[in-house]
């Protein structure tokens, strides 16, 4: 079954911001979407007909999800890979439990876009505190040490300037398995976001440089400076040979630094990304548009920006205050997810300027 009917019902697995508003979009194309997430708060569920409320090995519940849906998304990556196989023994799952696999651990996700013929930073595995001594003599510092798994927003991770710091960087990751990673020297950050249909057909968005403040990202913006327009087409060749690897359906995201080296792999996401946001009111087609699209078997839209310049600023913590002052501004696009505790660190929403630069 390719083609999903407009009525038909996607599943999403995952209850935050990026589901609430890959739930719009689908609303948009005529389907009906429900959640599962385990949380008892979730934003997309605001949006959705249905949420199931249930641990992510409730198998029963799992079967019951899948037998309501004619097609499940994910829009949280550290959705547990046994409960995708689980869910495609029952219905289509995309993109699928590799991707996901995959993008689950950073060893697994350096070496294979590292065969794909993908650079990324020096890395070390670093299973326990005697591995670290050794990966800081074999790759040197400065360094970054990252949890293997269950690493966002900057979480899970510890900068080492010299050898010295390693006791307080292994304590500072919760003495988890993880990977050391040379400091890359960069100019700008910069990421690739493809759509893949099921066809296999691969559309590009223009890339943004992307600016991050305490792990988190903060702005994206475009035109990029020229480094990225330079590197851009390597980048995409990459993530193209990943997302053809995979056989992957949906949205696909590539984080990369730009160097003078040419472009160095930072990390994937199987998913929409908050890089992409802009994509909303500043392409053709969103991204999140054409994740649906993808995932429902419709041919792609265009994912051509539509003005330039294009700023979106993510409102994190605090930041939410400042939605009276955006909604003055004649030229803002105001986002507010629909979460109610205010936490530092925490996304709550964005703003984005299309042709016009933030007032
Ligand atoms: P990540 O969670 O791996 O995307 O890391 C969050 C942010 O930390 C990145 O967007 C970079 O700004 C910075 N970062 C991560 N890894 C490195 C690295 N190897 N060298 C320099 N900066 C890094």
């Amino acid at each position: 079954m390719a083609l999903l009917a407009p009525g038909s019902t996607i599943g999403i697995l995952g209850g935050g911001q990026l589901g609430r508003m890959l739930g719009v979009a689908a609303a948009q194309l005529g389907y009906q979407i429900q959640i599962y997430a385990p949380d008892r708060e979730s934003v997309a569920a605001q949006v959705a007909a249905h949420h199931v409320q249930a641990a992510w090995d409730d198998e029963p519940r799992l079967a019951a999800f899948a037998a309501a849906c004619d097609a499940v998304t994910i829009e949280f990556e550290n959705v547990p890979v046994d409960t995708v196989r689980f869910l495609s023994g029952h219905v289509a799952v995309r993109p699928g439990a590799q991707a996901l696999e995959i993008a689950q651990d950073r060893l697994t996700e350096k070496r294979f876009v590292t065969d794909l013929g993908g650079r990324p930073a020096p890395f070390a595995a670093v299973p326990g505190r005697a591995a670290l001594d050794a990966a800081i003599a074999a790759i040197g510092a400065p360094a970054i040490l990252k949890t293997l798994r269950m690493g966002y927003d900057g979480k899970g991770q510890a900068r080492l300037a010299t050898d010295a710091d390693a006791d307080a960087a292994w304590d500072a990751i919760d003495r988890h398995a993880a990977i050391l990673e040379g400091f890359v020297t960069f100019a700008h950050e910069f990421s690739v976001l493809l759509v893949r249909g099921i066809d296999g057909e691969t559309r590009f968005w223009d890339s943004s440089v992307n600016v991050h403040a305490h792990g988190i990202l903060a702005t994206s913006m475009l035109p990029p400076p020229q480094i990225i327009l330079d590197q851009q087409d390597e980048a995409r060749g990459l993530m193209a040979r990943i997302a053809d690897d995979l056989d992957y359906v949906g949205v696909l995201t590539g984080e990369f630094f730009a160097t003078d080296d040419g472009p160095i792999f930072n990390e994937m996401a199987p998913r929409v990304h908050n890089s992409g946001h802009w994509t909303i009111e500043g392409a053709v087609t969103s991204q999140f548009e054409n994740h649906i699209r993808a995932v429902a078997g419709l041919p792609l839209g265009s994912t051509a920006t539509t003005a330039l310049p294009v700023t979106m600023r993510n409102l994190i913590g605090a930041d939410i205050g400042d939605v009276p002052a955006l909604l003055a501004d004649d030229r803002a696009h105001v986002h507010h997810y629909g979460k109610t505790e205010v936490r530092s660190g925490r996304k709550l929403g964005h703003a984005t300027w299309i042709g016009a630069d933030p007032a």
